[in-house]
């Protein structure tokens, strides 16, 4: 209690430095200890029992990461076979067609499931910030209304 009453800022710099405190629970984010182009700590995660990401890890060959590198844009590129036209979405029923589009698509097998869940999350956040937006649309109306009766 002393120490600390009478070197306040000494303990701050300590617990800043972070000399002893070594049981973060941040060290399984370990990042591979390769450097970027750009001279910049790597931002990866490291292979499996290795220091090094995938691209940076010295033990697989450079064709090999070329051919991964091809392959994995090509597989992992999702793209409608027919792009869907821009929806209106304002309120909470442009959201219901834009489900049952979804929904319809889904079934049809002519969305990608990839597609839709992406599209399910979105509209959850849409109809969030409506909620949101709404209630915010319903205070500002109570307040005018309490404004209003104070004056009175
Ligand atoms: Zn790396």
């Amino acid at each position: 209690m002393t120490m600390e009453q009478t070197q306040p800022k000494q303990e701050a710099v300590a617990h800043w430095g972070g000399g002893t405190q070594t049981t973060h629970p941040i060290t399984y984010l370990m990042l591979c200890k390769s450097l970027t182009t750009e001279e910049q700590p790597c931002q990866a995660r490291p292979m499996q029992g290795s220091e090094f990401c995938y691209l940076h890890n010295p033990s697989i060959s450079e064709d090999e990461k070329r051919d991964a590198r091809s392959r994995g844009g090509k597989e992992n590129q999702i793209v409608l076979k027919t792009p869907l036209p821009p929806l209106k979405l304002t309120n909470a029923k442009d959201v219901i067609v834009l489900l049952q589009d979804t929904i319809n698509g889904v079934r049809s097998g002519e969305l990608d499931v990839r597609i839709a869940n992406c599209l399910g999350f979105l509209t959850d956040k849409l109809l969030k910030a409506y909620e949101v937006a709404e209630l915010n649309d319903k205070v500002d109306a109570m307040e005018r209304f309490l404004e209003k009766r104070k004056t009175r």
